[in-house]
């Protein structure tokens, strides 16, 4: 009976690369929210890293039973990967965060998987075949990255650039007023852009939703306290040129 009141039609946000920048998730999660609820979380991985609040982002996360895949920064903070590939501040920016977060959290990152199939999505940070590794910023990188699964649809984060590619078309960057991507035209690779450390020159918070009764992902930006964010990271210690970028968006 209760499955009559259940509505089958859902908003699910999509996220990427929060890098520990609580600010920016609940502005993130307000802005979704502004004149709808959200049925549905899935982050595409780098939960921690750069940022001054793992714990914080990892709790908010799990109150809302997110689905989450693993990124880079989450297994070398888990310890199942080498920082040798990370850069001096990315590096020490891990180091910190190990210190920082409890054992359970440690096993959640270290048990995260690092590809997922959803509906007919394939959710991974990377690409397919470097699911911790691979960049997808050009439309021939998405191409390899369609001949890589059966997927009709990727979701990846790493670049945090937010962007969408569409077999046929090219690569589409959001304007001024976002961006609106139809599914079931064309295979697609999507980046929501990232939440906590945006690099595509544009200092807001990056996300997308996706509407399965309209079958469109839509892209956004929401304002957030940038400066909050710094200075959680000046008090924690964490390197200059890890808090000056966020102001950058780059
Ligand atoms: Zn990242």
């Amino acid at each position: 009976m209760l499955r009559a009141l259940y509505n089958p039609f859902m908003r699910t946000l999509l996220l990427s690369d929060i890098h520990s920048n609580i600010e920016a998730l609940k502005a993130v999660f307000a802005d979704a929210e502004r004149e709808e609820p959200v049925e549905r979380v899935l982050s595409l991985g780098d939960i921690v890293g750069y940022g001054p609040a793992p714990m914080a982002c990892l709790e908010a996360l799990w109150d809302r039973h997110a689905v989450s895949i693993q990124g880079n920064h989450d297994a070398a903070v888990a310890g199942t990967i080498s920082m040798a590939d990370f850069n001096v501040y990315a590096a020490e920016a891990a180091c910190w965060t190990t210190q920082r977060i409890s054992s359970d959290a440690a096993e959640y990152l270290r048990g995260l998987p690092d590809k997922l199939v959803d509906d007919s999505f394939l959710l991974v940070h990377g690409s397919p075949t470097g699911p911790l590794s691979n960049y997808i910023t050009s439309y021939g990188q998405a191409a390899e990255a369609w001949e890589q699964t059966n997927s009709s649809d990727i979701l990846v984060g790493h670049s945090h650039y937010q962007f969408a590619a569409e077999a046929g078309r090219g690569v589409e960057k959001p304007g001024p007023y976002g961006l609106t991507v139809p599914l079931g035209h064309a295979r697609l690779v999507v980046n929501p852009g990232s939440v906590g450390q945006p690099r595509d020159n544009d200092s807001r918070a990056a996300y997308a939703i996706y509407n399965d009764e309209t079958r469109v992902i839509t892209m956004h930006r929401a304002w957030y306290d940038i400066s909050a964010t710094q200075r959680a990271m000046a008090e924690g210690g964490l390197p200059e040129a890890l808090i000056s970028r966020l102001a950058l968006g780059r």
